[in-house]
């Protein structure tokens, strides 16, 4: 039972088959991919170091940041004892620089009241990415929320209005205020607010063994939090809250804290949303 592994579409992966076992974990990957594995059930696993979810069909995920260096190391620890080390190199990627003018000087340089609200929300928003469910939603693999132009890509090295910011974490896509956004993958809905300073209306849906999406600038919220959706299942709708400047919609999926590219998911079919 060996599972097709995603890494994205990247030239660089090589499956390693461990001995004995059908155990597929890859040899390299890319910097913002995210690798679902599949090792023999009843296996622990650990991700430099950290315990993940092995599941019960032997399913484990992890993902790079945009500045891992690697080795991201693996150890799966059989049923029978066997421990095996697998170090997957990082492929180093080359992010854009993406220059935005126009943007509202008080949300590029905020006043310490406001600076000390952004970070209680962030704060909410990061408590709510640490769920660790035992939900495979994220390997029906994903489509896209909307379909329209990239206007900002991930991990592109963002300065506003002449100020360098921090990398962008998500993908941009351009679409008119009142687009419908669609769930890129079923999930458990665990953060939905409106009026969030930086990010505006805001949706987190998370997918199972850390792996969630987030969709920021909405003008309309369809959910709540706890609710189940389904795949293609419509959340809300695009806008341009919080800081923007222009209607688009903004979506970034992590593992954990680790922020990842959406482009490099399994599923999702060609390398734009048009
Ligand atoms: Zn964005």
């Amino acid at each position: 039972m060996t599972r097709t592994l995603s890494a994205g579409a990247l030239p660089a992966l090589l499956l390693l088959a461990l001995p004995c076992v059908a155990a597929t974990v890859p040899a390299s990957m890319s910097q913002g991919a995210l690798v679902e594995a599949t090792v023999p059930a009843g296996s622990t696993a650990t991700v430099n170091g950290k315990s993940v979810h092995v599941g019960a069909d032997g399913m484990l995920v992890f993902g790079a940041g945009r500045d891992e260096k690697g080795p991201i190391t693996v150890v799966v620890t059989r049923p029978d004892g066997q421990r095996d080390t697998t170090r997957i190199a990082v492929t180093a990627r080359a992010w854009p620089v993406e220059r935005v003018n126009g943007v509202p000087p008080k949300t590029v340089n905020p006043p310490p009241d406001i600076a000390a609200r952004i970070q209680r929300e962030q704060a909410e928003v990061a408590a709510a990415r640490q769920r660790d469910d035992e939900r495979e939603d994220f390997a029906q693999g994903f489509i896209w929320p909307v379909k329209g132009r990239i206007s900002g890509r991930f991990g592109s090295q963002r300065i506003f209005n002449g100020t360098p910011k921090s990398p962008h974490p998500g993908m941009d896509i351009a679409v008119p205020e009142g687009t419908p956004v669609k769930a890129p993958a079923s999930g458990i809905v665990t953060f939905a607010k409106p009026g969030l300073y930086l990010t505006g209306g805001t949706v987190l849906i998370d997918h199972g063994f850390g792996v969630s999406s987030n969709f920021l600038h909405l003008s309309r919220l369809n959910v709540k939090v706890g609710q189940h959706v389904q795949q293609g299942e419509v959340i809300g709708a695009a806008g341009m809250t919080g800081r923007a400047t222009g209607p688009h919609l903004h979506w970034g999926v992590n593992w954990f804290e680790v922020r990842l590219d959406p482009m490099l998911l399994q599923g999702i079919e060609g390398t734009s949303p048009h």
